[in-house]
């Protein structure tokens, strides 16, 4: 991040996080643990924001809005996970990643012993030779073997966009980091017990026995004259006060006008469904990943199965029991089962998962300043060499709490 100016005073009065998201989980955890004093509002009844889980009444179940996975390379989030306790409900798994060609029904599997691609597609997808600002992932890679196997899967699942427009040089950035860090870097690590035990739970407890008080159902419309105005009433900010924004653009825009570019968005569809029994996939696999349908990733979990459609556009605007046909429809191939018996299912469409990361988009990210003395931004949207993810959330709030205190090497914990 661009270093905004470090503010006068060493020790703020309290630390006010507006947004219980990962951004805003991570700026108040590592605020707290300093010993500052925390206040942290969220507009809904829930923490987590676009990160979490809740019960299914329908399927009653525990289900998470989408399926998450990090790497071995998200070391930012994993020390917030390791800090706050929540590492304990993750499960890291071997750097594996099996696919199934629901086309042909072909099988193979990607580790970092066997990439289908030639050496000079790899050195392609790293960024060499030079990548071109305005190039996208499709027009370097597209012709190459290894497009529709590794290249395109890669692309959807980590830059949400399609790679026909999707930046080459993050995509190329985000391959830097997942493939020469070995095989610890690749490793994927899964949330077994669902988003929240991991990364919401375990960092609502660590603030409460810090102290840090917590309101729920209080949605910020303003700022003005040292006051944070909600739609309940105003909070007065002390002189000392420092304030993280760690809200999504959308949210900003009113409340800061003017200083949001346009920022489009994609969306992911996951559709949840829940069967008879526990389900395993071939091979005992923890997820498969799927090429040439409309589903990218299957994850099981107990009796659910859940489907997660990256850059879902070509889904978004069809009726839910439409878009559960058709996935079932695939899983049923792959799965063996019958297509037309379409188990109780959820579909959730985040319309707004994550930012296009595409070329035009990408520069006219903000960095965490803002026009207003004491008020920092925090989010996965904000300018960095991450897409928006758990590591960009959680790095964001981070720096945020870094600057808010005036303490640059400020950690998670010891
Ligand atoms: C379906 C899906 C799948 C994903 N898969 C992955 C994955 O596999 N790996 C990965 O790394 N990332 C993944 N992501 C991205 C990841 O979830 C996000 O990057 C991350 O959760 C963003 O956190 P945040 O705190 O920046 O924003 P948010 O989660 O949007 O948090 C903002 C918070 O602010 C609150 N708020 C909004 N307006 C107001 C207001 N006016 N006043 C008070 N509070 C307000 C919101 O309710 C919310 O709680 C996925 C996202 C989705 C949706």
């Amino acid at each position: 991040m661009s270093a905004p100016a470090l503010p006068q005073t060493p020790q703020p009065q309290t630390l006010h996080v507006v947004g219980a998201g990962l951004a805003g989980l991570a700026a108040a955890t590592a605020a707290a643990r300093a010993g500052v004093r925390v206040r942290l509002y969220e507009a809904a009844g829930h923490a987590g924001g676009r990160c979490r889980s809740f019960r299914d009444d329908k399927l009653d179940r525990v289900i998470d809005n989408g399926s998450h996975l990090v790497l071995g390379a998200n070391r930012t989030a994993l020390a917030y996970a390791r800090a706050t306790g929540g590492l304990e409900a993750m499960r890291p798994v071997a750097p594996r990643f099996p696919f199934h060609d629901l086309a042909s029904g072909e099988r193979w599997e990607v580790s970092p012993t066997r990439i289908p691609a030639g050496p000079g597609e790899i050195l392609r997808a790293l960024g060499l030779p030079w990548t071109r600002r305005e190039a996208s992932v499709a027009e370097r890679l597209g012709s190459r073997r290894g497009f529709v196997r590794l290249w395109k899967p890669l692309c959807e699942a980590i830059l949400n966009t399609a790679p026909e427009e999707a930046s080459a040089r993050m995509f190329a950035w985000t391959m830097r980091r997942a493939l020469l860090g070995g095989a610890p870097a690749l490793s994927p690590w899964l949330f077994p017990h669902g988003l929240s035990a991991a990364l919401v739970a375990p960092a609502l407890a660590t603030l409460a026995s810090y102290g840090a008080e917590i309101q729920f159902r209080r949605r910020l419309t303003g700022i003005e004259c040292g006051r944070l105005l909600f739609e309940d009433g105003p909070e007065v900010l002390g002189e000392a006060d420092r304030v993280v924004l760690a809200l999504p653009p959308w949210a900003v825009a009113p409340i800061l006008p003017g200083w949001i570019p346009p920022l489009p968005t994609r969306t992911i569809v996951n559709a949840h469904f829940r069967l008879e029994a526990a389900v395993a996939l071939p091979g005992g696999a923890p997820f498969l990943g799927l090429v040439n349908g409309f589903g990218h990733w299957l994850f099981p979990r107990g009796d659910v199965l859940s489907v997660t459609v990256s850059a879902a556009e070509p889904l978004v605007d069809r009726p839910a029991d439409a878009v559960a046909a058709v996935l079932w429809g695939e899983i049923a191939r792959v799965l063996g089962r019958d297509p037309a018996a379409i188990p109780p299912v959820r579909v959730i469409k985040e319309r707004r998962a994550t930012l296009a990361h595409d070329p035009a988009t990408l520069p006219r990210r903000p960095g965490p300043e803002t026009p207003l003395a004491g008020v920092m931004l925090a989010g996965d949207w904000l300018r960095s060499p991450w897409p928006c993810t758990i590591e960009a959330a959680i790095s964001s709030g981070l720096d945020a709490a870094r600057w808010a205190l005036g303490r640059p090497a400020l950690v998670f914990g010891p």
